[in-house]
């Protein structure tokens, strides 16, 4: 089959290397390099955890993905995870983590349920007043999101993939690129991240969001910490990992930024919001130096759930996207479920159709904004 895959993100970086790996003619195009920092996909870190809270599918889903990365790591020889474990910091008894718990149980994936005592063993300094008790993800940790895209796309190339710089526009079924080549498949793939938002306006509601990021220097204690989730507060980061500094984030929805603008820098009030919830959580950081801070884009879907559907006018066309802030870790498998779909294996949920969608427990790490 010939395949053309526009954006080199996650989702079309993994489907050009499932693909190509399968023996399909893969061009794959992006506008920049992989990995390049204007994409999401271009970020040093991204979390991979299991735990979706009573989603099963999305649960499975990131479990099947771990192992893809894993068979990436042999392929390319490649460093792209770091298994430190992720902490979900639980403010109650019930509630998204006890969910997550549940699921994870069933589906066999390892979990354990810490005490806080046990809990600030893992931390170089954790607050737990406001804290039940804590579910921490052994297996889950850290991908090194643009080394990984990056393995993805040479691995594609390896595997006989060609990878094509050039701007693309969508023309009636084919792709129009912006030197005037139209390239024709039998399956054409946009998975333009928050491009997607203009490039289909009439199919795809997406909110493209500035993000900020905050990096403390902990010093070297934090360089095995887990990664954390504070579901309830919005909040996750990593520890210190390849001395990146200590990862702290806010995952409340940012404000609306094209994607073709450029990144502003972090705000001071993304760092002093950083420090304030780092005086209740990690009361070592407060005051610890500011390392780094820089903002990224999130493309949001209202449910959170991704996209992966043909256009309707253009059946051989595809749409992928909505990664909503959590898709990262999933793109490998979301490429095996597509190609499975397409050879007439399990369809893909009606969930990541297209068109608007209504609000939903947000699988993203902010239970609310
Ligand atoms: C700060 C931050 C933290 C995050 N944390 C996590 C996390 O912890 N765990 C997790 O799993 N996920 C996380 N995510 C989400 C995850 O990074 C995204 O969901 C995912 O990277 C989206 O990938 P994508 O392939 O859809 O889009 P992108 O990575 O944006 O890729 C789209 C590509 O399409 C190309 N493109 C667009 N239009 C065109 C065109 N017309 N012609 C040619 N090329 C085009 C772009 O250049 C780009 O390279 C986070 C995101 C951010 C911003």
């Amino acid at each position: 089959m010939r395949v053309v895959i526009v954006g080199a993100g996650t989702f079309g970086a993994s489907l050009a290397w499932h693909l190509a790996g399968r023996g399909d003619d893969v061009v794959l195009v992006d506008q920049f390099e992989p990995g390049d920092t204007r994409a999401t996909s271009g970020g040093e870190t991204r979390l991979i955890r299991c735990s979706h809270g009573a989603d099963a599918d999305f649960t499975a889903m990131a479990r099947r993905a771990r192992t893809l990365w894993r068979e990436l790591e042999a392929e390319s020889g490649a460093d792209l995870m770091k298994e430190c474990g992720v902490s979900w910091f639980a403010h109650s008894e019930d509630g998204w983590e006890l969910e997550s718990e549940r699921v994870l149980t069933d589906l066999g994936i390892p979990t354990q349920r810490l005490s806080l005592d046990e809990a600030a063993e893992l931390f170089p300094s954790l607050g737990v007043d406001d804290l039940a008790w804590v579910l921490h993800e052994p297996e889950a940790g850290v991908v090194r999101a643009q080394r990984a895209v990056q393995t993805l796309a040479a691995q594609a190339a390896a595997r006989g993939a060609r990878v094509i710089r050039s701007r693309a526009t969508p023309d009636a079924g084919t792709v129009r690129l912006d030197d005037g080549t139209v390239l024709e498949a039998d399956r054409i793939v946009w998975s333009c991240g928050g491009w997607l938002a203009h490039l289909f306006a009439d199919h795809v509601e997406l909110r493209v969001t500035r993000q900020e990021l905050i990096f403390f220097d902990g010093g070297p204690a934090w360089a095995d910490a887990p990664g954390w989730v504070d579901y309830d507060r919005a909040a996750y980061g990593t520890g210190d990992v390849d001395a990146l500094g200590v990862k702290v984030a806010t995952d409340a929805e940012g404000p609306p930024l094209d994607p073709d603008a450029e990144l502003p820098p972090a705000s001071d009030e993304g760092e002093r919001s950083a420090r304030r919830y780092a005086a209740d959580r990690f009361p070592a950081l407060a005051q610890a130096p500011l390392k780094e801070s820089k903002t990224c884009r999130y493309e949001l879907s209202a449910d959170s759930r991704f996209i992966a559907a043909p256009h309707p006018e253009h059946p051989s066309v595809w749409i992928v996207g909505g990664g909503s802030g959590h898709g990262f870790k999933h793109g490998p498998a979301m490429a095996e479920r597509i190609a499975n779909a397409w050879d007439g294996g399990e369809p893909l949920p009606v969930r990541f159709a297209l068109g608007k969608r209504e609000r939903g427990t947000s699988l993203r790490s902010a239970g609310s904004n």
